[in-house]
């Protein structure tokens, strides 16, 4: 699993522990369940260190393949508080 070397974190909201990822396109960071799910639409990949980037699979693709992740945030107990945190996260600008 690619999700091995990353550091577990604690989610804020909830006992679930998950990863940080941070989305290729817009450079948001979320948190993954570190193990890949059947029902996952996030393709993680490593680049350099240990940041992990994620990447939304199209429906049509998810059939090729075989470790695909689902953000913790779909899964949590305590998204509702998760998701307006991380509106007003959306201001500051993570990476260099
Ligand atoms: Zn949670």
């Amino acid at each position: 699993m690619i999700t091995q070397g990353s550091p577990l974190v604690k989610c804020r909201y909830c006992p679930a522990h998950a990863v940080w990822a941070t989305y290729e396109q817009t450079s948001r960071r979320t948190l993954v369940d570190p193990l890949p799910t059947v029902n996952g639409n996030i393709e993680l990949t490593r680049k350099t260190g240990t940041a992990l980037i994620a990447r939304v699979v199209p429906v049509k693709e998810r059939g090729q393949h075989t470790e695909l992740y689902l953000s913790h945030f779909v899964s949590c107990p305590g998204r509702d508080k998760a998701r307006s945190a991380s509106s007003r996260q959306t201001m500051r600008r993570t990476g260099r």
